[in-house]
């Protein structure tokens, strides 16, 4: 649902964004709607979004890990100097801006920088050896917005910094795994792949420039623009020729040096050991340049093209480069619009009034008000009217609203201070001291009367 606001403003004289007057000319109309590829999260979608990130705390924390929240905007050199110059990030999707003092910054894109950054900047390897730590909010990229695809999205994702060890990147899929059973999407495959590292990758890129060279003609002009550049994205291209093209391309996990070929079959041999279904998939690469070794999707045949529900891998020179301490990293993002889409019309209800307090003229209204105020801060979902309508429109509401039960406060009510508990599932009636309404409630909300 998208709501269009209509601003106007009358006269320069009414304008009230002082420092921006210079925008706003006489008599004219503004139409203000969000920026095209960023959504609003309404109330009745934000519950399922609630449940996503609730689960995650939950799971994360049994694994471990602990949240860290790193700012919006970076200095653009962070992301230019980890993802990559030549990836599809870098060169077209960044919102990227010069702040009032001429300082290049750039809404991030993704988490894993930003984190990295505040863990080389605070020093976290001081704390622990081992820093688990998770992230959740939104990104930014310039993309073509369709579904799926969005220019502000939210990533869940979740980093490992410093262990090498092969187990901890079946830790990492297992939490992955058991994240997707508790939020009950079980409709995605695990793919994982090894992209080498600083020793072996250079070499097989070469041979697989070779390859890309002999097909040429048969790929789409992005690709023959970036074969030399990034010619592991060219495995990566959508489009079919390409992928009809490089069937037969040499694959990095035929060219791993000794220890990452090692490093992958551990891997393996983890994953099968703690029952995490995967397959080896090839030709997957990623889309950042940090990446080595273990690498891994979730797909899914849900969503068309935008397949990908969650990404991460190794980035074991990523630190270093970045000035921090020599150690080995993984993580992973999750895209939260693509799991609420998943999620699709199993909507999660939004939390419903507990009790309707409809009262009959203003001293009663006055004495609801009170009540109400009473049972909110004791923890019960109360609700009233607070626009003087009649009994029939009240209840209405209370209807509306899906209230589980009503109390009806009139002049009588008050006098004998007593009234009438209605439970609108059975609309069986009992009559309560309203001196005892927040026992009697408490009792019953908890299911221990069972109906009234
Ligand atoms: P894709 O191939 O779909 O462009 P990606 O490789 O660019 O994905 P990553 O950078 O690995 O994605 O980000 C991790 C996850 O974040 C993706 O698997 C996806 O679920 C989500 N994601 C990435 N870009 C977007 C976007 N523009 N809108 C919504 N979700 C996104
Ligand atoms: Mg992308």
């Amino acid at each position: 649902m998208r709501y269009v606001l209509q601003l106007v403003r009358s006269t320069e004289k009414s304008c009230f964004f002082e420092d921006h007057k210079s925008c706003i000319s006489k008599d004219v109309a503004l139409s203000i709607a969000a920026i095209k590829g960023m959504n609003d999260i309404l109330p009745g979608e934000v519950e399922t979004w609630q449940f996503l990130e609730q689960v995650a705390r939950e799971v994360f924390t049994t694994y471990g890990f602990s949240e860290i929240r790193t700012p919006v905007p970076e200095k653009t050199e962070l992301f230019c100097r980890s993802i990559g110059e030549t990836t599809d990030i870098v060169e077209k999707e960044m919102y990227t801006f010069n702040d009032k003092s001429d300082n290049s910054l750039t809404l991030r894109p993704e988490g894993t920088a930003p984190v990295m950054r505040s863990f080389i900047q605070n020093r976290l390897h001081n704390l622990d050896p081992v820093s688990k730590l998770y992230y959740l909010g939104p990104m930014f990229r310039y993309e073509r917005p369709q579904k799926g695809r969005y220019r502000q999205f939210h990533q869940l994702g979740a980093e490992v910094i410093g262990v090498e060890d092969a187990r901890i990147d079946a830790q990492v899929l297992a939490m992955l795994h058991q994240y997707f059973t508790r939020i009950g999407i079980e409709s995605v495959a695990l793919q994982v792949n090894s992209l080498g590292c600083p020793d072996c990758r250079p070499a097989y890129r070469l041979q697989l420039i070779d390859f890309l060279e002999t097909r040429l003609d048969q790929l789409c002009s992005e690709c023959q623009r970036r074969y030399r550049t990034n010619p592991l994205r060219v495995l990566d291209c959508k489009i079919a020729t390409c992928q009809a093209a490089t069937t037969a391309a040499p694959a990095m996990i035929d060219h791993l040096c000794c220890a990452c070929d090692e490093h992958f079959a551990q891997v393996q041999t983890y994953l099968k050991a703690v029952d995490i279904p995967f397959a080896v998939n090839a030709r997957m690469v990623r889309g950042l340049d940090y990446y080595v070794r273990t690498t891994f999707e979730l797909v899914t045949d849900q969503l068309g093209s935008q397949n990908a529900v969650a990404a991460g891998g190794r980035y074991d020179g990523l630190i270093e480069s970045l000035g921090g301490p020599a150690l080995p990293g993984i993580g992973f993002a999750i895209g939260l619009e693509r799991l609420v889409l998943m999620k699709g019309e199993e909507k999660i209800q939004p939390a419903v009034p507990q009790l309707f307090i409809a009262a009959l003229g203003e001293e009663a209204a006055s004495r609801a008000f009170v009540l109400m105020s009473r049972l909110q801060a004791h923890g019960i979902r109360a609700e009233m009217d607070y626009q003087g309508k009649s009994l029939k429109a009240q209840m209405r509401r209370a209807n509306k609203l899906n209230a589980e039960f009503t109390l009806i406060l009139g002049e009588e009510e008050i006098t004998s201070g007593q009234a009438q508990l209605k439970n609108m599932c059975d609309s069986t009636q009992k009559t309560v001291a309203l001196d005892s309404l927040q026992q009697v409630l408490q009792e019953k909300l908890s299911g221990s009367m069972g109906s009234a």
